[in-house]
């Protein structure tokens, strides 16, 4: 027997979230079962346990989306019994059971072997927001958006990816903008290296189809309204990498930007991107992630504190990243 947060809906629909205690039989298809250790809260974990939005899509189900842990049962030739793997993504925590449970059964294919690099805590402080906070550095630099190109703006800057993105960036090099809606959090944002801090109500309000051109990038964590009006300040030949929707799932743009500017808007998955490409991102991270900013966006909890955790962080309250104590 084991531990979990379950997410169960009662025959009128109504969602409910509690720990459980799961036995083996409760555990889901895989090749290789294992015992968690650690996990993180995503904003996605938050929707997924609030329900306010559709992101869980079997129930019961255990959240949680990100797992790093030891590899108890293996059917598996890519993994050994006493192995430890990074899990992220892949529908866990939404069509598969996920991390927040002291034991997980997942299939082989979506474990990468834990980067050498990293201690299970800090695999977790990066989490899926630091990995896709590095396949955006990733898409601004195929865009060949270099330091000296101009300055970047990070939005939703105090929030895990924000707060990634603003330390990979800074650490290249970049001068980096990040627009806060807390401005409690400028010192810290400094601190991981952000050159100049913006209130997020200016890019908040609907806008012009074209504004002032300010930034050659931006990595967006918010969407909606605040990616319209970025889009509209991004300089000619520009690009922005759409990781988020804290601030909304529209996008009430108009096509001046594309046409009049000739900027890019890229597109950010964490969830299915081939296993290539996410080594290719462990690596830079192992490169490029200076770990005492990375401690410094970082809070432990306990495994007891998850669900009120997941209820924070959709209300904007969670700063950085959190890493969950399973076992
Ligand atoms: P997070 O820690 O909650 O960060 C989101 C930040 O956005 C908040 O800290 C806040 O920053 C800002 N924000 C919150 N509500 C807002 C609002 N109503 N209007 C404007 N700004 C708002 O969440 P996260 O885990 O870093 O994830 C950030 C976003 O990226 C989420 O939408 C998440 O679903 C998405 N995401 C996508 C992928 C992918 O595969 N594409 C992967 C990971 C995350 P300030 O207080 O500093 O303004």
């Amino acid at each position: 027997q084991f531990k979990a947060v379950t997410i169960r809906k009662d025959e009128a629909g109504v969602q409910s979230v509690g720990f459980a205690t799961l036995a083996d039989e409760d555990l889901m298809p895989g090749d290789v079962t294992v015992r968690v250790e650690r996990s993180t809260v995503n904003y996605k974990d938050g929707l997924a346990v609030t329900g306010r939005a559709p992101v869980v899509r079997r129930f019961p189900m255990v959240p949680g989306v990100d797992g790093v842990g030891v590899v108890e049962e293996s059917a598996s030739d890519l993994y050994a019994v006493g192995d430890r793997v990074l899990i992220n993504g892949w529908g866990i925590g939404e069509t598969h059971c996920g991390a927040w449970a002291e034991r997980a059964r997942w299939k082989s294919e979506w474990l990468l072997p834990m980067p050498a690099g990293f201690t299970s805590d800090e695999a977790m402080a990066i989490g899926t927001a630091g990995y896709t906070a590095m396949l955006a550095v990733l898409a601004l630099e195929r865009h060949d958006i270099r330091p000296s190109s101009g300055p970047v703006l990070v939005t939703g800057a105090s929030g895990g990816l924000g707060s990634i993105a603003v330390t990979l960036l800074a650490d290249l090099g970049y001068h980096v903008v990040a627009s806060t809606g807390r401005p409690e959090q400028a010192d810290y944002l400094k601190e991981l290296g952000a050159a100049e801090i913006i209130d997020r109500a200016e890019l908040a309000a609907p806008g012009k189809a074209l504004s002032r051109e300010r930034w050659i990038g931006a990595i967006d964590a918010v969407g909606g309204q605040t990616l319209a009006n970025v889009l509209s300040m991004i300089r000619y030949d520009g690009a922005v990498a759409a990781c988020g929707n804290a601030g909304g799932l529209d996008l009430p743009a108009t096509v001046a930007p594309f046409i009049l500017r000739r900027i890019t808007l890229y597109g950010i998955d964490s969830v299915y991107v081939p296993k290539a490409i996410r080594l290719v991102a462990w690596d830079r991270l192992d490169r490029d992630l200076d770990r005492a900013k990375l401690a410094r966006a970082t809070t432990r909890i306990p495994f007891a504190s998850v669900i009120d955790a997941a209820r924070e962080i959709v209300e904007g309250k969670v700063r950085g990243r959190l890493v969950v104590e399973i076992g």
